[in-house]
């Protein structure tokens, strides 16, 4: 009997041990040190041994060599089952923003616990816990070879872009968020005596090619979600607002540009989700455990509201890709943008540096709306000339489809000359804005020397903003591409008029 007895009790214990959810190396260093690289490999694996949802695998390596792991949670064959809705997160771009690597490890423990099991009733759920690794290692911005990621995903010369958009495109996920943190301070919030100071921001898509309604779901029914859920666990949240402060400079929501995480996957008719925590470097700042766990609840509201949504998002993201997809989307593709007023005033909450009290300003200068100063009418497709290593360089990173030209009955060709290089504003950056001239191109044409590269595909809009001169977005306005603009020439990349 006695062995009986301690035999049992010794099976209790090992499954009770068993069952047990695995610490993270942050919990277990009771918030106290970020979690290295070695220590997040080895939880991730032991974590994939104890749940039959979760597999581990590596999409590449770091400019250092260093493992870029996903983990995929799914109850079934993950991608396989069309009913499912494919979600996608990744956090710490920026390797000094620790919070994002730390909430997603919380999240990826949190997700292999009983209660949370019915999400992947509906949910293919991607989560990549660390997108710099060599950057965290060392707290800094930058990866290896000192690129900024998140300006990369237009270009994709990084090894961990690429990695990442390789990953997106084998499953072109639905739904996609980015994880960063936001960083409140600064000689300007000082002089003007008070700084932002919630737990979580979320930004929506801003690009205008990115379809309204997907757009006003973000808005209007995500963020509200969101900023719910957060507050009913005690995190303040806000819309995600750059620019200030106030009466210095506007204030607006979101960049429209296609180089970072949410907009590059935005413009690919993605519903796409930038979040950030507040960095912890300041006398108000949060301690690693609360901006941690307000990172991970934020994550858990997305997942959450994509459970509660899942038809209505499917749909949206489906009929829209199939728009880009069989080149019926918009006739007309903004190339130039600018943040405007609709006339509305926005109540930021705001942190006094002096008293520490909390208030709210009104900011009157706020631009919350993008709208296109500049389209163009989106062609058939555009020829690139073979010579132009670097840009056929870029079609092959990006995993364009590319098109028979051959096959065009009678295609009407256009080019461009640069008449003159002027300048514009772009979120105060000063950037090139060519003057041009359209004129059809008579020459002859041998297909042998060009790709053609069609806008009918699910990144067509993103095409024709990377291939068009005098697109602020732009391939143009980046240091390797720059050389294909000089006054009084041709543009080397043709346009392909639709018929
Ligand atoms: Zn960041």
């Amino acid at each position: 009997m006695k062995t009986v007895c301690f035999l049992l009790i010794n099976f209790l214990l090992v499954f009770r041990l068993f069952a047990q959810p695995l610490t993270t190396p942050l919990e277990k260093s009771n918030y106290q040190k970020v979690t290295s690289y070695d220590q997040l490999t080895s939880f991730v694996q032991q974590l994939a041994k104890k749940s039959e949802l979760l597999k581990v695998e590596t999409i590449g390596q770091s400019v250092q060599g260093r493992n870029l792991y996903v983990l995929k949670f799914s109850s079934s064959e993950f991608g396989k089952d069309k009913l499912k809705i494919r979600v996608l997160f990744f956090a710490q771009q920026h390797g000094n923003e620790q919070s994002g690597k730390e909430g997603a490890l919380l999240l990826a423990q949190a997700l292999c616990k009983p209660e949370n099991r019915r999400l992947f009733d509906r949910i293919d759920f991607a989560l990549v816990p660390q997108v710099n690794p060599d950057g965290s290692e060392a707290n800094k911005r930058r990866n290896g070879h000192d690129a900024d990621l998140n300006r990369n995903h237009l270009i994709l010369t990084e090894p961990e872009t690429m990695a990442l958009h390789r990953f997106f495109d084998r499953y072109r996920f639905e739904v996609s968020m980015d994880v960063h943190e936001y960083s409140p301070y600064g000689e300007d919030w000082e002089k003007y005596g008070y700084r932002k100071n919630f737990h979580e921001t979320l930004g929506t898509t801003t690009n205008p090619n990115i379809p309204e309604e997907i757009r006003t779901l973000s808005e209007t029914e995500a963020l509200p979600f969101f900023r719910k859920y957060l507050a009913e666990r005690n995190f303040s949240s806000f819309e995600y607002s750059p620019g200030g402060p106030p009466e210095v400079d506007y204030i607006r929501h979101s960049t429209y540009d296609i180089n970072d995480g949410r907009q590059s996957l935005g413009i690919q008719n993605t519903l796409s989700f930038i979040q950030e925590g507040m960095n912890g470097d300041d006398m108000f700042a949060e301690n690693l455990e609360n901006r941690a766990k307000g990172q991970m609840n934020g994550m858990l509201a997305i997942l959450e509201f994509v459970y509660d949504h899942k038809n209505e998002i499917n749909k949206l993201v489906k009929t829209e890709r199939e728009k880009l997809i069989s080149g019926k989307a918009t006739p007309q593709v903004s190339i130039q943008c600018d943040h405007f007023s609709n006339g509305q005033k926005l109540a930021l909450p705001l942190v006094s540096y002096h008293t520490k009290a909390d208030t709210e300003v009104v900011v009157n200068d706020y631009r919350p709306v993008v709208k296109s100063i500049c389209d163009v009418p989106k062609p058939a497709g555009y020829l690139i000339p073979r010579r132009q290593t670097e840009l056929v360089g870029w079609v092959n990173r990006q995993s364009l489809t590319v098109g028979d030209f051959g096959k065009l009955k009678n295609p009407k060709i256009e080019q461009y000359t640069i008449s003159r290089i002027d300048s514009i504003d772009f979120e105060r950056d000063i950037i090139v804005n060519p003057a041009v001239e359209k004129k059809e191109f008579t020459g002859r044409i041998d297909a042998a020397d060009y790709i053609y590269v069609p806008t009918a595909q699910l990144k067509g809009n993103l095409v024709v903003i990377a291939l068009e001169p005098k697109s602020m977005l732009g391939l143009v306005t980046y240091k390797q591409y720059e050389h294909l603009l000089k006054v009084g020439e041709v543009f080397p990349v043709l346009r392909v008029e639709k018929e």
